[in-house]
């Protein structure tokens, strides 16, 4: 008789072993913030909705999923993102109406046209770049609601929608959706879809609960296109990127006996590549090495900021980050070094923090 081999166990597949327990997190939303969101925004009329500068699917997902639900409400909204949405999710309903510039509609000084503002999957103000900078009276001025799912998020709202244990900020928004007493129509269930499938990378990572799961089926019968939104987002890739990762993978290195991985992505490399041209997934791709602990990415940024993205399955690097005065999760976490900061000088800096935080 032949012994049953014991099933492998995902430490096993990936030849480390996962011992480290994500940071414990804070409770969920307080009601009064439920209640405070909830009839700040039955309230408003004119509603500014933001995301983070250089905008994931979770991003866009947050703003279009929200903006069509409350357009369909009755509701005028202004989407704002300093960066504009680039390759697949260009491609999500209503991505034309996001601005990169409040300057057209709001004068500094002048009373502001919209009664409240919305900022989703941010952690802090900061994280909306120029829309934020160049705005800053108009953020001190206007109520501002704080939805997000950030561990680093700094709760800088009056009311503070944030969830840590939540896959997506979209799947916080579909909460708070459903607190209001709305619907998603089509296009906005497929937007929020789309943050929730890109921030869970489907439903894989750690943060995928039952919960998740449920705003999911809800999301799928108010009509969200499951399948074209995978090939779109997940599948199909510009021909820029491609280029770009045929570049990239070439500067693959390793630190700390194989535990740390990394890839470099200079301007060069980027125009090199092409229209469509998109680092995202390149730190993931570091991160999922046999034996790499922290996987991460530097990108010369287009405004000579060089942009960190870190990834691991083992080690917190939102701490990591933190250090840098980045924030993130615990599993993806990202920071950036300000000119005249090189990738070299970058490297010399993560390097010995990443380091520390393997042990
Ligand atoms: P990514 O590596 O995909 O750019 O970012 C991973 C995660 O870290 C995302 O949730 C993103 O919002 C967060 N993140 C990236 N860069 C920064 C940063 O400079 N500051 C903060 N607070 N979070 C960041
Ligand atoms: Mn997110």
């Amino acid at each position: 008789m032949v012994a049953e081999a014991p099933a492998p166990r995902l430490s096993d597949q990936r030849g480390v072993a996962i011992t480290e327990e994500p940071a414990p997190v804070p409770a969920t939303i307080p009601e009064p913030d439920w209640d405070h969101a909830v009839e700040l925004i039955h309230g408003a009329n004119r509603v500014l909705l933001c995301s983070h500068r250089k905008p994931d699917g979770d991003a866009i997902g947050s703003l279009l999923g929200l903006g069509w639900t409350l357009e369909a409400a009755g509701k005028h909204v202004t989407l704002a993102c300093a960066d504009a949405p680039a390759n697949a999710l260009a491609t999500l309903p209503g991505a034309e109406r996001i601005v990169q510039d409040l300057s057209p509609l709001y004068t500094v000084g002048e009373a502001p046209p919209w009664d409240l503002a919305i900022v989703m999957d941010a952690s802090g103000l900061d994280r909306l770049g120029s829309i934020y900078e160049n705005n800053r009276d108009l953020f001190a001025a206007l109520p501002l609601i704080d939805v997000d799912h950030h561990i680093t998020n700094d709760r800088f709202g009056i009311a503070n929608v944030v969830d840590p244990t939540a896959a997506s900020a979209t799947e916080v928004l579909s909460l708070l959706i459903e607190r209001l007493g709305l619907t998603p129509n089509v296009p906005a269930a497929t937007c929020l879809m789309a943050g929730l499938m890109t921030d869970s990378l489907s439903f894989q990572t750690e943060s995928t609960t039952p919960r998740s799961m449920r705003v999911a089926a809800r999301l799928l019968e108010a009509g969200a296109p499951v399948a074209k939104l995978a090939f779109q987002l997940f599948r199909q890739r510009p021909r820029g990127s491609a280029l770009l990762w045929s570049k990239a993978l070439g500067t693959l290195q390793f630190a700390a006996g194989g535990r740390i991985g990394w890839l470099e992505v200079t301007r060069a490399a980027m125009d090199a590549a092409g229209p469509g041209a998109d680092s995202g997934g390149l730190s993931g791709f570091a991160g999922s090495i046999t034996g790499v602990d922290v996987g991460f990415v530097l990108e010369e940024g287009q405004d000579g900021n060089i942009y960190v993205s870190l990834r691991s399955a083992t080690v917190d690097v939102a701490r990591v980050a933190s250090e840098f005065g980045g924030g993130g999760h615990v599993r993806a976490a990202g920071c950036h070094f300000a000119p005249p900061a090189t990738i070299a000088d970058a490297r010399a800096q993560l390097l010995p923090a990443i380091e520390r935080a393997l042990g």
